[in-house]
């Protein structure tokens, strides 16, 4: 899956470190990747793991790298990307969480439905029992211009290219490397069921337009890549949605009979499906 030209990253404390300042690890249960970005003041935090639980193994892993000021990003609302924030909160003293503006919005809808989704690994929190099981929402909002974040001798930039995976992811990036969230999946299928299929091809467009910016690319899950698997993801969407929309439009058809030929499993292939007749039935997607 990956390309053979990745280099072979040291691993530091349980940490792949990708530069001198700049580590990420996978979490057991999910594969789903936390960032690290170690500046001289203060070091970032990119997404805190699903619950109480995985937050603390996060948080142990951090200490044993820094012991700096931290500051959370979370990529998207997603139960596996934020629901370690009170943890970091209250045992790590972070004060800012950077995330896309409708990510309150998405968690303060959804948050309890998503904690259904931690049930085996997160138990507390499925349940909403017991210390640092609150929904901790981002208080710091990226709106439509990228901001910048400096830690001091190292800056992350924080940006938003629209709707994907789901219609508020943001991208990280520091120094070549792109922390991308579920915007790009290795090891597994993308997740379309909050998606916005066409704005995520396009996105996935412009991530291959800035490429000589980020030759590395970090998943929201699985191991870091480079541009030429983001551009294998962005041609398998095309054919993906080439594939469900010629489906949907013979009016006739069961468009489940697509579901075998699309590049993808058979439950996300459903969800792109759905979503893409969501789509055209809006005027306008929200
Ligand atoms: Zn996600």
């Amino acid at each position: 899956m990956t390309s053979s030209s990745q280099p072979q990253y040291p691993v530091v404390s349980g940490w792949i470190q990708l530069n001198d300042h700049t580590y990420v690890r996978s979490s057991a249960e999910w594969g789903a990747n936390t960032g690290l970005v170690v500046g001289s003041e203060k070091a970032l935090v990119i997404d805190t793991g699903g619950g109480p639980r995985q937050a603390k193994e996060l948080a142990d892993a951090v200490r044993a790298i820094t012991d700096l000021p931290i500051t959370v990003a979370n990529t998207h609302a997603h139960f596996d990307h934020v629901f370690g924030n009170a943890y970091f909160r209250n045992h790590l003293g972070v004060v800012d969480i950077w995330a896309h503006h409708s990510v309150v919005k998405d968690l303060l809808e959804t948050g309890l439905l998503q904690r259904k989704f931690v049930r085996g690994v997160e138990p507390e929190m499925e349940l909403a029992e017991g210390l640092d099981t609150e929904l901790d929402f981002p208080n710091r909002l990226l709106e439509e211009a990228p901001v910048d974040l400096d830690l001091g001798g190292v800056t992350v930039t924080f940006f938003y290219l629209g709707k994907a995976h789901t219609r508020g992811d943001m991208l990280v990036g520091v120094d070549g490397i792109l922390f991308a969230g579920d915007i790009v999946e290795e090891g597994g299928h993308p997740s379309f069921e909050d998606s916005y299929p066409h704005d995520w091809q396009r996105v996935l467009g412009k991530i291959i337009a800035i490429d000589e910016l980020y030759p590395v690319v970090i998943p929201g899950h699985g191991q870091p890549v480079d541009m030429d698997f983001v551009r294998m993801q962005f041609h398998k969407l095309r054919q993906g949605i080439r594939v469900s929309e010629a489906a949907i439009h013979e009016a006739s058809a069961d468009y489940t009979k697509a579901i075998p030929v699309l590049p993808y499993g058979p439950l996300q292939s459903r969800h792109l499906i759905q979503r893409l007749k969501k789509s055209a039935t809006r005027a306008t997607e929200d």
